[in-house]
């Protein structure tokens, strides 16, 4: 047994779950593959959050049978928001299946992977010790207390779950050490991060934590909750020269009664006010936020207000989907799906085409602009990162056999659509170098 195989699908928390499993499975002695003919262990990591991403995981697992019968004995692993807490249906359903395993659950499969290796899996599980990217992700809370009715997360995931800070912070130096620059911090609902832990410290206080780990360049966090966005949480985005200027806070729905309905827990006032504190504090900052169109019961009037709020915020990106629903949910339970399907993709398309010309007009005026640019890796024949505001930016000029990846690069923008920018290369400046610049466009108007 020397080989594994990892699919995963969905959101960046089932991402860092999969880095996870790789960086122990390696541990352990195996190798990654890139096709589960290849491999001794293959792991399917699920996502239901919506009923298409579902599907294909069926359509996977299914199509693991015949290998599994002509291969006894490869080991199949299927883990995710797809395993809830009762595994009996799964396994009936998917009988070759050996090992099913509820998020960040490792053991189960490592155990297997141990036995038949004949060695202890003990400690393997732990920080990311794989190869790992330029930017990456580090779970910070798992699961969810805010049960939206729309959503499966919470009873998937379960509750809420800290990890301490000093594991957090251990586990970035350990990632800079290993070149790692950025870091993206996660949660389902990132804000509520420490309230279950001893002395309740706040995720201000871990990103300040974070923001002193020598060689990281960059800290993220993603996704928020706006009941949860604490005014300390905005003041250390403001304060702290290594947290990017980026926020992704999700509205949903535009109408009060909407939002009630899906227990958001604020108002559409609530939330424009919650912009204006972070605009005002953080002036340089990017915004994005998640929407769901054609929620049950939503009128057009009531999808309007929807439209009226990007029209007067004008985030630089939004993640927009039309509702589904989810069984198991709340909403499923006791509501309706009454919004016809050629209505909500009618309304997607329109909230689609609005974002669109104001991306287009935010990005264009970054025509002519300098920013730093952290280079991650190539794309489309270019290389490619991100600047502060977790803008996508190709480089038009830098050399396709030089040493990119991990680069901190100034870039002239000179090209501009509303999904990316592309822009020629200044100059470069890692190390020691790095840092006075990266203080410096803490305060530049991107
Ligand atoms: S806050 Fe996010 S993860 Fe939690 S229930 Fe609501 S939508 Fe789901």
């Amino acid at each position: 047994m020397d080989s594994y195989y990892i699919w995963t699908i969905g959101c960046q928390m089932n991402k860092a779950d999969s880095e996870r499993l790789e960086s122990a499975l390696g541990q352990m002695g195996l190798s990654p593959r890139t096709s589960p003919k290849d491999a001794d262990v293959i792991v399917l990591n699920s996502c239901v959050v919506r009923q298409s991403a579902e599907d294909k995981v069926i359509g996977m697992v299914t199509h693991l049978k015949p290998l599994k019968q002509r291969n006894p004995d490869k080991v199949v692993a299927l883990m995710g928001c797809m395993v809830g807490p009762k595994t009996e249906a799964l396994e009936k359903r998917y009988p070759y299946v050996d090992v099913f395993m509820r998020p960040q659950q490792y053991q189960p499969l490592l155990d297997i992977v141990g036995q038949r290796m004949g060695i202890d899996p003990e400690g393997c599980v732990g920080p990311l010790t794989a190869s790992p990217d330029v930017a990456t992700y580090i779970p910070i809370i798992h699961g969810c207390d805010k049960f939206c009715t729309f959503c499966i997360i919470p009873y998937r995931r379960g509750r809420e779950v800290s990890r301490p800070v000093e594991d957090i912070v251990r586990e970035a130096e350990l990632l800079a050490n290993r070149g790692v620059m950025e870091v993206t911090l996660l949660g389902q609902n990132v804000d509520s991060y420490g309230h279950d832990l001893p002395g309740a410290p706040d995720l201000g206080d871990l990103l300040t934590a974070v923001n002193g780990v020598d060689r990281l360049q960059r800290v993220r966090f993603l996704t928020s909750h706006p009941n949860d966005m604490s005014e300390h949480i905005i003041d250390s985005v403001a304060e702290l020269d290594k947290v990017c200027e980026h926020i992704n806070l999700p509205f949903q729905a535009g109408d009060d009664m909407v939002l009630d309905v899906m227990r958001r827990g604020y108002t559409n006032d609530e939330y424009r006010r919650k912009i204006e504190q972070i605009r005002d504090r953080i002036p340089n900052v990017s915004l994005a936020t998640d929407v769901i169109v054609g929620f049950c019961g939503e009128t057009d009037r009531q999808f309007q207000e929807t439209m009226k709020l990007i029209r007067d915020i004008r985030f630089d990106k939004v993640h927009a989907a039309a509702y589904s629903t989810r069984e198991g949910t709340i909403a499923a339970r006791n509501m309706t799906d009454d919004v016809p399907y050629e209505e909500k993709r009618a309304r997607l398309k329109a909230l689609e085409a609005l974002q669109e010309q104001i991306a287009t007009e935010i990005n264009a005026e970054l025509l002519g602009r300098e920013m730093d640019v952290l280079v991650e890796g190539r794309k489309r024949g270019k290389w490619f990162g991100r600047n502060r505001n977790d803008k996508l930016v190709f480089l038009d000029n830098a050399d396709a056999d030089a040493d990119m990846p991990g680069k901190m690069v100034r870039v002239s923008i000179n090209k501009t659509s509303p999904w990316s920018l592309q822009g020629s290369l200044k100059a470069s400046s890692n190390g020691a170098g790095a840092q006075p610049e990266l203080a410096a466009s803490k305060t530049a108007i991107l």
